[in-house]
């Protein structure tokens, strides 16, 4: 008979390395849980091709893996400095904000600690319902390995914390394949593998769109870069006191409590904590640098400010992107080598997985915490961790909430006595109908 886990989690980023703590944690207090984990990289790495030099974390370190559920926890960046010999000298530097190399650092060595419950080199593909007696009583989860073999296991519960997927603007797809068109999540990778390219456009006004200018204004082959925003500026992100307050944890709970119209009221009111924002430090860079080039001359920079991309064409030669300048109201189309969309994430791929289980999961709508509403015959837990900011706010795919979510998960989990039915209803008509 197939081996059946208590537990799988889709991938193995910072959520559900929190998550493994989290249930380690609650070992002395709880019955064990069988939970492997599998992560589609062939080991773990954050974000790895935008480790950019001078990147700096954009939150506390304080809101670690697990620090604000479990300020004695050992997998705190506390713990981690202390262990490598760093704590000290890491006082001196007087900075929240540890660079991104750092923050990496310190996740590998979590979840190098749960090395024996991850798969590594494994993509989920699908989570197919297993049924009993008429009802579903488990989920078979496939995946392939990095040689292309299928894997089948089954599990009692899942939790699917896969991030964002690259979101690539709809005049781009057509270029999907050509190596010189690539989203700012394979940064490093693609643009090495380019070469020295002469000139490239980077499309965006966020934080990525940010970092990867001043990294490419930067490098040694000089490139000319153009900064293509449709808005008028880069705007910071606020993270003033009380601003930062939404990212609170309680402030969970207040979101999840009002209506549908308030949640977009809130997610609207502070879009720009997160989304088209950049860091005031290196919006400051930026200008600098463009004020470095008005004093010595040339014009290798270019901001190319409120312009639209109205045609994308690739030839031998080169991309031609047709911008339309909302300013001058002129149209005018220029060649470049390279072209980085730093056009943000999507996070509905948790969909393309559990479709096969789509009619008892209605309109993936789920409760507090975080487990998705289905049918009552349907068993399983599924909990999503990092798709819920409609109902649970814009703290969802950042760090902020991280460690206390997997608590709450964690309990969830625990509570629920193996085969127990799914508390989380749906009635099955209204299931079929979205
Ligand atoms: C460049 C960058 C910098 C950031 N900096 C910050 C910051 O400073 N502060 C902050 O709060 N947030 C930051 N974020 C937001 C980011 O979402 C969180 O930091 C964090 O990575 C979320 O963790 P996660 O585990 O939910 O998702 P991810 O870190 O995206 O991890 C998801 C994991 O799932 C794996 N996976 C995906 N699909 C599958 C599949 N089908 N099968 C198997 N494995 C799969 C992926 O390989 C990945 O390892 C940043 C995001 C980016 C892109």
């Amino acid at each position: 008979m197939q081996h059946v886990h208590d537990l799988i989690g889709i991938g193995f980023g910072p959520s559900n390395i929190a998550l493994a703590i989290a249930l380690e944690e609650k070992r002395h207090t709880s019955r064990p849980l069988d939970a492997l984990f599998i992560e589609r990289q062939l080991s773990f790495a954050w974000h790895p091709h935008m480790l950019l030099d001078q990147a700096h974390m954009q939150i506390s370190f304080l809101k670690d893996l697990a620090t604000l559920r479990n300020p004695t926890s050992r997998f705190t960046f506390i713990n981690y400095l202390y262990e490598k010999g760093r704590l000290t000298d890491f006082v001196n530097l007087k900075s929240f904000f540890p660079s991104r190399h750092e923050f990496n650092d310190y996740l590998s060595w979590a979840a190098e600690q749960f090395d024996d419950a991850c798969a590594y080199g494994e993509e989920v593909f699908e989570v197919l319902p297993e049924e009993q007696g008429g009802e579903v009583a488990l989920l078979r989860v496939r995946s392939r390995n990095h040689t292309g073999k299928l894997v089948e296991r089954l599990a009692r519960n899942l939790v699917v914390s896969i991030g964002g997927m690259a979101n690539i603007p709809e005049s781009f797809r057509a270029l999907r394949n050509d190596p010189r068109v690539f989203h700012s999540s394979s940064y490093l990778q693609d643009i090495a593998q380019l070469g020295d390219p002469h000139r490239v456009a980077v499309i965006g006004a966020g934080q990525s769109a940010a970092e990867i200018f001043m990294d490419l204004q930067g490098r040694p082959g000089a490139p000319q870069v153009d900064l293509v925003t449709r808005a008028r500026s880069i705007r910071p992100a606020d993270d003033s006191p009380f601003v930062n307050e939404i990212f609170n944890a309680d402030f969970t709970d207040y979101t999840f409590s009002r209506s549908a119209e308030e949640r977009a009221a809130l997610l609207d009111e502070f879009w720009h904590t997160n989304y088209a924002v950049a860091d005031l430090e290196l919006i400051q860079q930026i200008y600098k640098a463009f004020y470095q080039q008005r004093m010595t001359g040339g014009n290798r920079l270019r901001f190319l400010r409120q312009h639209d991309i109205r045609n994308v064409v690739a030839d031998s030669n080169g991309v031609h992107l047709t911008l339309w300048d909302q300013n001058a109201l002129r149209e005018n189309t220029v060649r470049y080598d390279a072209v980085v969309l730093a056009t943000g994430y999507a996070r509905e791929h948790h969909k393309t997985l559990l479709s096969p289980l789509a009619s008892y999961l209605g309109d993936y709508a789920v409760d507090r915490h975080y487990r998705l509403q289905a049918t009552p015959d349907f068993h399983p837990a599924i909990y999503l961790q990092g798709a819920c900011e409609d109902s649970h706010g814009l703290s969802d795919t950042l760090l902020s909430v991280t460690s206390v979510r997997t608590g709450e998960i964690g309990s969830a989990l625990l509570a629920t006595p193996p085969g127990i039915a799914n508390p989380a209803h749906l009635r099955r008509d209204a299931a079929v109908q979205t």
